[in-house]
């Protein structure tokens, strides 16, 4: 089997779930050629845990961790299969302790843009959480254990934003971001594109402008988990390449 792509999407707000956009017309193009998964472990900003936890009930729920927002929104279902035993072997090549855990779901994070990219809702996910305290290369290196189930034709999928500081978010700038927004994406973009990864997990290095764009580590680390897994002979692909509300970044990967 050839080795399957994998892909981080900056999931923005949830309201793409719901709408017809250019992030959302960028998500289906992203998958076009993709394979069709065997299974999809999903990395979310929004299961940002102590520790590291796994989801392996057979038919996982749709959780709506977001408030505030229209009905419409509430009313998604989001309701793939599970699928147990690649949890079960996910959790044996994660050399970190990790635990099973089912109080969580498939939350907006991932269904905002699955229900773009796989509307059957045929394809068994589970998610993976996000240890809040573990620093970048504990995440990256989780990501290298997890690159096998590529061979297995497993997509990998990190869901966050390059930049997220909900704090600064500026409704009436649109499609652009803060000079500091743009200077953090491009940093972290021309990084991954030329396979140098050590400065990403060190992107701390970069100070006030990491600090901006890296208030709180939740959507950043999904990246990691992606690098983790990729190969220097993956070709890699960018689409939504934008800041968006002055301090979010769309910008998204796919990994072939
Ligand atoms: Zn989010």
């Amino acid at each position: 089997m050839t080795k399957m792509p994998m892909m981080f999407a900056g999931h923005g707000s949830p309201m793409n779930a719901i709408e017809d956009n250019r992030y959302t017309r960028g998500w289906k193009e992203m998958v076009k050629d993709v394979p069709k998964p065997k299974a999809i472990i999903s990395i979310s900003a929004h299961w940002y845990t102590k520790g590291t936890k796994i989801m392996n009930e057979d038919n996982p729920k749709t959780i709506y961790d977001m408030y505030g927002f229209p009905q419409k929104l509430y009313e998604i279902v989001y309701s793939p299969p599970g699928s147990p035993a690649l949890a079960a072997e996910a959790k044996r090549l994660i050399s970190k302790e990790s635990v099973f855990d089912n109080s969580w779901g498939i939350d907006h994070g991932t269904w905002s843009v699955l229900v773009h990219m796989y509307p059957e809702r045929d394809i068994p996910v589970f998610q993976i959480s996000i240890d809040a305290l573990a620093p970048p290369e504990v995440h990256y290196r989780i990501g290298m254990e997890l690159k096998q189930f590529r061979e297995q034709g497993v997509l990998l999928f990190g869901t966050g934003n390059i930049v997220h500081n909900l704090k600064l978010v500026n409704w009436g700038m649109g499609d652009n971001g803060f000079d500091w927004a743009h200077r953090f994406d491009a940093f972290i973009k021309e990084n991954i594109m030329s396979g140098n990864h050590d400065n990403i997990i060190n992107y701390q290095s970069l100070g006030e402008t990491a600090k901006l764009a890296v208030p709180i580590t939740d959507h950043f680390n999904p990246i990691l988990y992606i690098l983790g897994a990729a190969d220097k002979d993956d070709k890699i692909t960018v689409y939504n390449d934008s800041c968006v509300m002055g301090s979010l970044s769309m910008t998204s990967y796919l990994f072939e």
